[in-house]
């Protein structure tokens, strides 16, 4: 955010998201750019940001939705994605999901247990269509990130492991209403070393053996998403390394011939183009510490306080002057938590009540998780 834009938002009530459009545009295009030469597909994962102006700025990119429950495949058709391009995720979904679903007809439910095909072949045949589904395989891959966004472990609740394939397959042989299409996988998010990817792309290759040795056709691989961005320098690097990522995945996957390959990214798509404003309430001194309690808290933004995760706070006020001192301070919100801090020891220019406070990289995960715990009211979004 530019001083102009202060200049704008500084009569705004606060706190509010700024959601940075030609920053979100440049980031589609870098996408679409390095992963159209490989012809590999991309979903975006409604769940990071499902405001609607978003989905519409995506959905007219032409990408396909990556969903998690029947309200989000509602909001992703809704806003102008393709149905053929929804694949539908999570592992509980509803039976008036599921039917939503094939009503539909998205392009592939990401299925995650032996019964929950079970079911959707009962509900398929009830509607008499064939449902297309993808095996969600547990890789056992670590992404080495934080535990609660860890997702392809053995110990995880998401996927089917590789030891219950058999009966996956004999199930899906006796489900008429069931079309085998793709497997699909997803090891976790906020993934900056790329390597673990090179790792999934072994097992998976691992997979796809078994699979040719039965004769099963594999129509498409789908990768999942969880490219991280890089919330401590935000400005050096707008645009996560894109091609690097798609490259991996060119070089490692052994594919068969025609198979497809999907992606489902969400927080390197939207992450880094918003930023929460909030506002300095209050500069409290403590005993060794000194607090700034803003008026935007976990519930607006509840990363910090769930996964210890660390956000860029900027003062946006005093940022553009030069000969100011500077202070540490613990920057902290209004909720009834002592969870509820978006930083300690933070270092600012000398801050005031009524300054202006920017939480950068809010894009993803920010809006979407926010509640109306302590009967707050839900911020306001300006573009
Ligand atoms: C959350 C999720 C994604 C997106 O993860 P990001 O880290 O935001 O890219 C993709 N696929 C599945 C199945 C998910 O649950």
């Amino acid at each position: 955010m530019n001083s102009r834009l202060i200049d704008r938002f500084g009569v705004q009530d606060t706190p509010f998201f700024y959601y940075d459009l030609k920053m979100l545009h440049g980031n589609v295009d870098a996408l679409k750019a390095a992963s159209k030469p490989h012809g590999f597909h991309v979903h975006y994962a409604i769940k990071s940001n499902a405001n609607s102006r978003i989905l519409e700025l995506i959905s007219e990119t032409g990408l396909g939705a990556d969903c998690v429950s029947g309200n989000e495949i509602k909001a992703s058709i809704e806003s102008g994605f393709s149905p053929d391009k929804v694949v539908f995720a999570g592992v509980g979904k509803s039976d008036k999901e599921i039917n939503y679903a094939l009503e539909k007809n998205i392009f592939c439910f990401n299925c995650e247990s032996i019964q929950e095909i079970e079911v959707i072949n009962e509900l398929a045949e009830k509607q008499d269509k064939v449902a297309k589904i993808a095996i969600r395989l547990n890789p056992n891959v670590n992404a080495y990130t934080h535990a609660y966004i860890t997702t392809g472990l053995e110990e995880n609740k998401f996927g089917i492991n590789a030891s219950q394939l058999e009966e996956v397959l004999e199930v899906i042989s006796n489900s008429e209403n069931i079309k085998l299409i793709g497997l699909h996988f997803h090891i976790g998010s906020q993934i900056t070393d790329l390597t673990p990817f090179k790792n999934l792309c072994n097992k998976i290759n691992e997979l796809q053996q078994w699979f040719l040795t039965r004769n099963v056709t594999i129509e498409h691989i789908n990768v999942g998403g969880g490219l991280g961005i890089d919330y401590e320098t935000p400005d050096l690097h707008p645009i996560p390394p894109y091609e690097e990522y798609f490259q991996i995945f060119k070089d490692f996957l052994e594919l068969q011939s025609g198979q497809e390959v999907h992606f489902e990214l969400g927080r390197s798509i939207t992450g880094n183009m918003g930023t929460l404003v909030s506002r300095v309430l209050y500069v409290k001194k403590g005993i060794n510490t000194n607090f700034l309690i803003l008026d935007a808290g976990m519930t607006e933004l509840i990363r910090p306080a769930l996964y210890q995760s660390y956000h860029k706070i900027e003062n946006l006020s005093k940022r553009h002057l030069v000969d100011i001192s500077r202070a540490k301070y613990d920057v902290v919100g209004p909720i009834c938590e002592s969870s509820d801090c978006f930083g300690k020891d933070v270092t600012l220019e000398e801050t005031e009540r009524g300054d202006l406070i920017g939480i950068r990289s809010a894009g993803a995960y920010g809006e979407v998780m926010a509640s109306s715990y302590n009967l707050r009211e839900k911020a306001k979004v300006l573009f």
